[in-house]
């Protein structure tokens, strides 16, 4: 009797690591100049929309999607030139994807590693699915440290390593040398996370077939699609298999489906798009380079990180001008006083610019 009238409440009820955690932050940004997310800016063209229309009005949503989704990974494989030994699995974003392989892993005690600072949803998917999670700082310019990684594989025996190649929030690629040997002493599966791939020329889907270990993601995310919500993993057969039985039916929907179809059958219109970001980026850090007190670092991806004095007012000023960055500052020691932006369309860059020449001058 006393029992039922007793209030449940989340503290009394939930995980201690999941009352813990902070949700993943997603900051206002109506009306701003939106250089926060790495999304693609550029829209795609009327004839390309008028398509995506029609086939979204004859979808039959009132049916469940293909489970497999066979011709989504058919045109994947086509775009993408996988080796026909390895499978694919998708997922609802490539965070869906981490959320699995922890989930795969997460015996007790087991262990995920990564290097730091890098994409926070390593750690925080490691925190909510029950793991032990291991951040092995980079070096002071952004490197792999890899006798501590060595180190820390040694010690820990993590069940999954996590590298994210180009790195967020840092943009540089990592040595493949130190890669391999990563690969080569880890003692379970290392996941090569190339969510940037469209912005690097490097890629580990050559190693796969030589490294049964060795998965690599990607997302469509950065490549201008994502608001469609997908992202995928290629590895071998056997492991593809197993991590099947844990995504749940029917995770990509019918109009990502389509759509994303659609959308790879004009692969080429996407990395122009990426083209001309990356020579934007080349703009953006020349002009980030020049500004006193602005010490911008090299990218491979389609953003900039940077450092400047009082990055924390910096952002604040940067924000009253409408521009809405990443402040990275007090997300780890490394990045004190860093920022992050988000190439953007060239209008939208040199609105950054001037409002970050502005901001500088107010504070400094
Ligand atoms: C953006 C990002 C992702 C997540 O992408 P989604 O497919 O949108 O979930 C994964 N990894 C890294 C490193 C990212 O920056």
């Amino acid at each position: 009797m006393s029992s039922t009238n007793r209030v449940v409440t989340p503290e009394s009820l939930l995980r201690q690591e999941v009352l813990d955690l902070q949700a993943y932050p997603v900051p206002e940004s109506a009306g701003m100049v939106k250089l926060d997310a790495m999304e693609n800016p550029y829209l795609l063209p009327q004839s390309l929309r008028e398509e995506i229309a029609r086939l979204v009005a004859d979808a039959a949503i009132n049916r469940y999607p293909d489970a497999d989704a066979q011709q989504l990974k058919a045109c994947i494989r086509a775009v993408i030139g996988l080796p026909q030994n390895v499978d694919i699995l998708l997922g609802n974003g490539s965070d869906e994807i981490i959320q699995l392989l922890a989930l795969a892993v997460a015996k007790p005690g087991a262990t995920l590693l990564s290097v730091e600072p890098s994409f926070m949803m390593y750690k925080m998917i490691a925190t909510f699915t029950g793991l032990q999670y291991v951040g092995v700082p980079l070096t002071e310019n952004f490197s792999l440290d890899l006798p501590a990684i060595l180190a820390a594989m040694q010690h820990h025996r993590p069940a999954l390593v996590f590298l994210s190649h180009p790195n967020n929030p840092t943009g540089n690629l990592f040595d493949a040398e130190a890669i391999a040997q990563i690969i080569d002493a880890a003692p379970g599966l290392v996941v090569v996370d190339e969510a940037y791939y469209a912005f690097a020329n490097a890629s580990l889907i050559p190693m796969l077939t030589r490294h049964p270990n060795l998965l690599v993601m990607r997302t469509f995310s950065k490549l201008g699609m994502a608001g469609l919500r997908l992202g995928f993993l290629v590895g071998s057969k056997a492991w593809i298999a197993q991590l099947e039985k844990l995504r749940l039916p029917y995770n990509v929907n019918i109009l990502t489906q389509l759509v994303a179809e659609k959308l790879l059958q004009h692969h080429d219109l996407l990395l122009r798009q990426a083209e001309q970001i990356k020579q934007d980026r080349t703009w953006l850090y020349e002009r980030l380079a020049v500004i006193a007190d602005v010490q911008p670092y090299v990218s491979d991806a389609n953003f900039i990180l940077f450092r400047v004095i009082h990055a924390d007012k910096i952002f604040k000023e940067l924000k009253k001008r409408g521009v809405l960055i990443k402040n990275s500052s007090s997300s780890h020691p490394l990045l004190l006083d860093c920022l992050r932006v988000t190439v953007g369309t060239p209008q939208e860059n040199e609105q950054f610019i001037r409002a970050l020449q502005e901001s500088i001058h107010q504070v400094v």
